[in-house]
């Protein structure tokens, strides 16, 4: 955000002071959409150990889908409010330090698609962004439109994991194989649960022709 736009907003902020979605206290903080006492409990959150993957090389989540950052993703995804991806760029900092990018190499960058009809009803896809969010280095190597989401699936909640892989069958699809065919590839999401739905993507990517695939997401579900 411009300078200009960050004294406008100060002064906007004033008269008319922003109001915390997650507590609906006021917030005075011109970055962030949320104040520092419910972004401070997101930072000291719980990092869940990540989800086994029989396809994904590794899945790394910031932290636990609960409390506030839950509500933030939700904010996002249910109310469209976009500016909720500034919360994930400050866990996403302190997540992918500059010795970890330099030590995850990786050729692509691979948000989980939507299909096409959530796309049009929500107007984004949330994994794109919160790829977005990713520092300048991984930022371009995004690479959207290839893997494509060819329907939406039922409500997975309490299905076990092979339940959602089925429940996921066919619900992806490569437009352009020889667009991944050799690739490191890092895919991106919002929450993980079992890692049914990265592990999905990432055997179609594999199948494909793509090296290997990393999962990402900002946040896992506990169990
Ligand atoms: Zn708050």
């Amino acid at each position: 955000m411009s300078n200009f736009t960050d004294i406008l907003r100060s002064g906007v902020n004033i008269l008319f002071p922003d109001i915390c979605p997650v507590c609906e206290y006021r917030t005075t903080d011109n970055f962030l959409p949320i104040c520092s006492s419910c972004m401070r409990s997101i930072r000291s959150g719980s990092i869940p150990v990540p989800a086994s993957s029989e396809f994904v090389t590794d899945i790394r989540v910031c932290r636990a889908y609960n409390g506030n950052l839950k509500k933030c993703i939700q904010q996002l995804k249910y109310r469209g409010k976009r500016r909720m991806t500034r919360v994930f760029i400050e866990l996403i900092r302190e997540h992918f330090s500059e010795d970890l990018i330099a030590s995850y190499p990786v050729d692509l960058i691979i948000p989980v698609p939507v299909s096409t009809e959530r796309y049009r009803l929500r107007g984004f896809n949330q994994s794109c962004l919160i790829a977005k969010t990713l520092p300048l280095p991984l930022l371009q190597l995004i690479y959207c439109g290839n893997l494509i989401r060819m329907r939406n699936t039922p409500p997975q909640t309490g299905l076990s994991k092979s339940e959602r892989m089925q429940n996921l069958k066919g619900a992806f699809a490569i437009k352009c194989p020889s667009g991944v065919d050799g690739k490191k590839i890092l895919l991106v999401d919002d929450v993980v649960t079992t890692g049914a739905t990265l592990d999905t993507c990432a055997k179609e990517l594999l199948s494909a022709g793509a090296y290997e695939v990393h999962g990402f997401a900002v946040a896992k579900t506990l169990r």
